[in-house]
């Protein structure tokens, strides 16, 4: 039987998931509330049992703390978003703390590692490979899914098509250590019987891991996403049509702009000039909507002399 606080934890959770279900996508809680569920109860709690919860501390499920967004000082009541992936994000909700947001992060960095939801990818796997770079990154990088390489070391985007990714951030002034770099899947697809090669992810590991991903973007905040080829514009915003029509046109995701664009493993198949450009051009509108110093040779990349 869980304890007195546990059992209001649950009741919370399901209240929220019961609103969600019948199209409430955003609740108003005063900070206070807000700061109180937060945090485990004194022993003097109304609701805890001095007897048994005076020498435990109790930490809020994961689940309830990554669906508060922490007050900032602001005496407004907060919004709370239960809004679904592709719509769009609440301007209101106030940030977190540094702190709140490093230790959210950390968590759900946990939860994923731990994940084991697709029995057959954490029995494969080497790693579960998270993601990379700064959570205040304001360009966020999203692939498909780890390969071999990437399972072997743990990181996204370090075999060959990430070395090109690498080049790319580059040769924008940018780092990796600048931006975020994360997939769709966080486990490499298995490829039973076959020594080499990489499979694409189904439609269900992608709907069983996408919700990490969500979540990572929600603390992150970039201000810009990059998606890397179809099935990361897939994963984001649905089905919708091929890459190539997509590249270099800006879609939404959750209120924070989008650019689609071919992945670094197609410039690999293919090495001419202009698919090479139609990368570049859609780095520099990204960069221009960061509002990013671009020089005249970089504007001129990938053109013919
Ligand atoms: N391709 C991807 O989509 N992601 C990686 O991390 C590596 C290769």
């Amino acid at each position: 039987m869980p304890d007195p606080y546990g059992q209001l934890l649950d009741a919370t959770i399901q209240h929220l998931e019961d609103l969600k279900s019948r199209g409430v996508r955003h609740i108003t809680v005063a900070p206070g509330t807000l700061r109180a569920l937060a945090q485990p109860p004194a022993a003097k709690s109304p609701i805890s049992n001095p007897k048994s919860q005076m020498d435990k501390t109790i930490t809020p499920p994961p689940s309830l703390l990554s669906a508060i967004s922490a007050p900032g000082p602001s005496p407004k009541p907060a919004e709370l978003s239960l809004a679904l992936p592709g719509e769009t994000q609440s301007a209101a909700a106030d940030p977190l703390s540094p702190v709140e947001k490093a230790a959210a992060f950390a968590a759900l960095r946990e939860r994923a590692l731990a994940c084991a939801k697709c029995p057959h990818l954490a029995s494969s796997r080497k790693s579960v490979v998270f993601g990379v770079g700064s959570i205040d990154a304001q360009l966020m990088f999203v692939g498909e899914a780890p390969g071999a390489d990437e399972d072997e070391q743990g990181e996204p985007f370090v075999g060959k098509a990430g070395q090109l990714l690498t080049k790319i951030i580059q040769a924008t002034g940018l780092s990796r250590a600048d931006v975020y770099i994360a997939n769709i899947l966080k486990c490499r697809p298995d490829t039973p019987g076959q020594t080499a090669g990489n499979r694409k992810p189904t439609s269900d590991e992608m709907a069983t891991c996408i919700p990490y991903l969500h979540e990572q973007i929600d603390l992150i905040r970039p201000k810009v996403i990059m998606a890397l080829g179809a099935t990361a514009v897939e994963g984001l915003l649905g089905k919708t049509l091929g890459i190539t029509k997509l590249r270099g046109t800006w879609k939404t995701y959750r209120g924070t702009p989008l650019m689609p664009t071919y992945h670094p493993a197609y410039l690999l198949r293919n090495q001419a000039m202009s698919e090479k450009r139609k990368v570049w051009e859609d780095m520099l509108a990204v960069m221009e909507k960061l509002e990013m110093p671009i020089s005249e040779k970089q504007r001129n990349y990938f053109l013919k002399a």
